[in-house]
């Protein structure tokens, strides 16, 4: 019996695998690094096609039965399968990833592939409908949120192809769609803990002009504690794109996603503002980066990628800093 914790659905159209691994590109010199093998149905037709098949599983019943599967058989020493929960596994050097993932590590599994270095060529990977529909979003589109501009930011991603739950077994409860998500190279060179704390806040509420955001007390508060910190260090903070924290920045739980599907004003904000009505020379200096750089009636959900890195760099340049 399949264990639904563990997110087990089974592909059984083989016409369905064979047209994942024609889509995938793979070359005959590539190691393919593949993620929940299952009983292995994906996993025999890219030992077919590639060099090598790493192959993390988590669930000890579906290794032995893989193992059991290619014994003996031409396929077996060309696989090797590392029995272990893929987000604590630390990644063999891959040319590609192909998998049929659990949807429950969508999120997590994503960032840490594209994090992995050296960056692979690219991954194929099954998601659920909706999750795939957010990372391949554009802007203005309902489902562009925070989680497409960090997936957008570290790669090009494309829709592959629409999979109607009938074709696992069993079937789960929503449709799926592959993705390929091909890292970008060479990288944007963006300090990853700024990028974070700044797209927390631009999309605190993607439907709210940048403006209104950027006068909440909250926020202002936060970025003049920032400021305050930094101007006392005297010294700016790293500027090397680095990626080690991505694990700790990255994380996309169910209520983040939640939380940008707004529209509608909850009157929860306070602006900022001392007693007397004043506004703090702080706040001028935030709102006026902002003016000037043309972002004041901007909302977050019709915002491009390259609109995000260019706000980021001018607060950046005014000692507006988000980490
Ligand atoms: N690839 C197979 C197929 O397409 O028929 C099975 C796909 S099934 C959706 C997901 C597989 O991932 C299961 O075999 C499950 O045991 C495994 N799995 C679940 N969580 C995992 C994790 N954290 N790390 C590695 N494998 C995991």
């Amino acid at each position: 019996s399949f264990h639904k914790s563990k997110g087990q659905h089974i592909l059984k159209n083989p016409l369905l695998v064979d047209s994942i691994v024609q889509k995938s590109g793979i070359k005959s010199t590539d190691v393919i690094l593949e993620i929940g093998p299952g009983t292995g149905n994906l996993t025999k037709k890219l030992l077919e096609v590639g060099k090598r098949v790493i192959a993390v599983e988590i669930d000890a019943r579906m290794v032995l039965e893989l193992q059991r599967r290619f014994q003996g058989t031409p396929l077996s020493s060309r696989l090797q399968v590392i029995q272990g929960d893929v987000l604590k596994t630390e990644l063999p050097y891959f040319d590609i990833c192909v998998a049929n993932i659990p949807y429950q590590i969508s999120s997590p599994l994503t960032f840490k592939l594209l994090k992995h270095q050296p960056a692979f060529r690219c991954a194929i990977i099954m998601f659920q409908r909706e999750f795939a529909m957010r990372l391949v979003a554009q802007p203005g589109d309902k489902l562009y949120c925070r989680l497409t501009v960090n997936t957008q930011l570290l790669s090009r991603v494309s829709h592959l192809l629409k999979v109607g739950r009938n074709n696992f077994r069993p079937p789960p409860k929503v449709d799926s769609s592959v993705v390929r998500l091909e890292p970008r190279k060479p990288p944007f060179e963006v300090n990853q803990n700024e990028w974070d704390g700044f797209l927390r806040i631009c999309f605190n509420r993607k439907n709210k002009t940048l403006g209104s955001i950027f006068r909440q007390k909250s926020v202002i508060n936060l970025l003049e504690k920032n400021y305050k910190t930094l101007q006392a260090l005297n010294l700016a903070p790293a500027q090397q794109g680095a990626l080690e924290d991505i694990d700790d920045v990255m994380d996309f739980s169910d209520e983040d996603i939640e939380m940008n599907d707004d529209g509608v004003d909850d009157g929860m904000e306070v602006e900022d503002g001392n007693a007397e009505g004043e506004v703090s020379e702080f706040k001028k200096k935030v709102l006026s980066v902002l003016m000037k750089a043309g972002f004041e009636g901007e909302r977050s959900s019709k915002l491009k990628l390259q609109q995000f890195l260019d706000l980021l760099s001018e607060f950046n340049k005014d000692g507006v800093h988000f980490s």
